[in-house]
């Protein structure tokens, strides 16, 4: 006998209708082949497709009603650290230097949110990079010192709420962006 834990499906199996919040449905479980099937059929199916349904499956172990609970949406805060880390991966994974300010910012926001911790900083030329670790994969997250300026500030933090709200556009052209990263080191804004 296969002993899978078997989880309730989000849709009836016989019509693929997702169930709304609190639809009642039908669990049946029948022995195939001496492994346990799981079916759930919704409230409407079982009315009207049952007798045919059992002819075609045979004796059924068990059968009981339910009630279906979506589950509940994640926090706010969660969802928006989530996108965070994956539109930084996203940035470092194509590399795109005219988001590196955008990429520095997302970094402290999950930094801040103890999602990456620093473990080092190197100086590669003019240039410092933070290497941040993500605890929970392992993962390492090169981050290059925009060195932002208290005038880019704004547009920095434009770009980053653009990011959450469209994403980091498909197709981009870097040469006709014009980059906010600095040469210039005097007067950076400090980012504790
Ligand atoms: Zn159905």
């Amino acid at each position: 006998m296969d002993w899978k834990i078997q989880t309730r499906s989000k849709e009836c199996g016989l019509c693929s209708g997702l169930y709304q919040d609190k639809a009642p449905y039908h669990t049946l479980l029948f022995d195939v082949d001496h492994t346990w099937t799981r079916y759930d059929i919704c409230e409407t199916c079982w009315k009207t497709k049952k007798e045919s349904f059992l002819k075609e499956k045979g004796e059924f172990i068990s059968h009981w009603q339910g009630i279906f609970q979506s589950p509940p949406p994640p926090p706010p805060e969660i969802l928006e650290q989530n996108r965070a880390e994956e539109l930084l991966r996203e940035l470092l994974k194509r590399n795109l230097p005219s988001f590196a300010p955008s990429a520095f910012v997302l970094a402290a926001m999950l930094e801040r949110k103890k999602e990456l911790k620093i473990k080092s900083v190197k100086t590669s030329g003019e240039t410092r990079i933070f290497i941040y670790e993500h605890p929970a994969s392992g993962d390492i997250f090169p981050i290059v010192d925009p060195n932002l300026r208290l005038a880019q500030l704004d547009r920095v933090q434009q770009d980053v709420s653009d990011l959450f709200e469209k994403g980091i556009p498909e197709t981009l052209n870097e040469t006709n962006r014009s980059t906010t990263m600095v040469e210039d080191p005097t007067s950076t804004v400090s980012s504790d």
